[in-house]
């Protein structure tokens, strides 16, 4: 019999990071071999825990701004949505400009670490998209912004972009996937050919196009904003309806909680789903075992997700099923082996047997009412 392996410990990666701050007060962020080479006793082993606080960066007479407009659903940046301002900071900071964010939304905190210099909230415009594009058109006359960006989503950023360029008769590209101050690409004939341009004023950028930014601060100084248009909507906001999450299609899934060979208890499984409002998925295993429908497979050969949060009980996290939850947002992992895969993809991992935390979870809910 072969002598069990030592347990493998695993990395910290915020922890072997560096935090270097710089002459103008940024703090530059270094990983792997800069990190070390950056040994020197002052900065080598500061962590995030322990580094002073990041100094804000205030630009007070920007030669320019550029106009970043981010889904920001219910108040939250999306991974996009940073990597959106990221584009709008190479932009503002290629020359002398600065970044204004106008959102929808209440006010979101973390603005500021997102790279905005300046933000303008436009929440009285409502959730009509005419009043929000007339509002917008208001704010770009009154801003003269060099640019307007706006994220190619399915949250309406995109629709919102054109509108604006139809309101106004401003040039606009779609589906930008690459974008200076110069020039931007866009693909057409259905991804097939690519289209550069002179940067037009308005852009609808694809995912994955900027680099959020990391380990600096901004000032995200609260502008004015324009008054509310005075504009009857044709689109009639009706309230949200209440779905059944297991109506939705894995694929358009925002929460899914999923179920791997760990499990056993489904009963409680099916109860917690229905408790936090998830749709249910789960791996090949347990599909092939017909505790769940085929439908509900996630992975290679079931389907791909990209939800906000992707809670995996009891999943190994094999490379099948990993390939399923690579655009996930958050993946939280539940699992009795610390050093399966399934952990180490994960943002939470949860070292616990998954009977014991969906039992604990539905004692939340029932006690917050869910
Ligand atoms: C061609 C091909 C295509 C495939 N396509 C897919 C696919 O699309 N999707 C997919 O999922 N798989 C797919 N597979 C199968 C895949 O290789 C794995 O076998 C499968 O994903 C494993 O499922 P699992 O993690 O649920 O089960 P297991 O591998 O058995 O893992 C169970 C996990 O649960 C943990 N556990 C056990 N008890 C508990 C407990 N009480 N509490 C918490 N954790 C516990 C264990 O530590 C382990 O990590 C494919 C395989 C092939 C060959």
């Amino acid at each position: 019999m072969r002598a069990p392996r030592p347990a493998r410990l695993r990395r910290d990666p915020r922890g072997e990071r560096v935090l270097q701050p710089r002459p103008d007060g940024r703090v530059r962020v270094l990983r792997g071999e800069a990190a070390t080479a950056a040994g020197s006793p002052i900065v080598a082993g500061v962590t995030a825990a322990t580094a002073p606080a990041v100094p804000v960066r205030t630009i007070e007479q920007p030669a320019y701004l550029v106009l970043v407009v981010p889904d920001a659903i219910d108040g939250r940046l999306s991974a996009q949505d940073r990597d959106l301002i990221g584009l709008g900071r190479a932009m503002a900071d290629a020359d002398g400009g600065a970044v204004c964010v106008a959102t929808f939304t209440a006010p979101l905190e973390d603005l500021g670490t997102a790279g905005a210099d300046r933000l303008v909230d436009l929440a009285s415009a409502g959730d009509a998209p005419e009043r929000r594009a007339a509002m917008l058109q208001a704010c770009v006359a009154r801003e003269h912004p060099r640019h307007v960006l706006f994220p190619e989503s399915d949250w309406g950023g995109g629709d919102l972009g054109r509108r604006l360029a139809a309101l106004s008769g401003s040039p606009i590209a779609t589906s930008a996937w690459r974008a200076d101050l110069a020039t931007a690409a866009r693909r057409a004939g259905g991804g097939t050919r690519e289209v550069s341009m002179a940067t037009p004023l308005i852009l609808v950028v694809e995912p994955d196009v900027g680099e959020a930014v990391t380990g600096e601060r901004y000032e995200a100084r609260i502008v004015d904003a324009p008054g509310a248009p005075d504009l009857a909507p044709r689109v009639v906001d009706r309230g949200l309806r209440p779905y059944d999450p297991q109506s939705v299609a894995l694929e358009e899934a925002e929460f899914i909680l999923a179920a791997g060979n760990g499990v056993s208890d489904w009963a409680a499984f099916h109860a917690l789903a229905s408790a936090l409002g998830a749709s249910e998925g789960g791996s090949r295993v347990v599909v092939d075992a017909g505790a769940l429908p085929r439908h509900r497979q996630v992975g290679a050969t079931g389907a791909i997700t990209t939800a906000r949060c992707y809670v995996a009980l009891g999943i190994s996290g094999a490379p099948q099923h990993l390939q399923g939850v690579s655009a996930c947002e958050h993946v939280i992992a539940v699992n009795v082996d610390p050093n399966c895969d399934m952990m180490k993809r994960a943002t939470l991992a949860v070292i616990a047997d998954a009977q014991a935390v969906m039992h604990a979870l539905l004692v939340l809910c029932r006690d917050k009412g869910g």
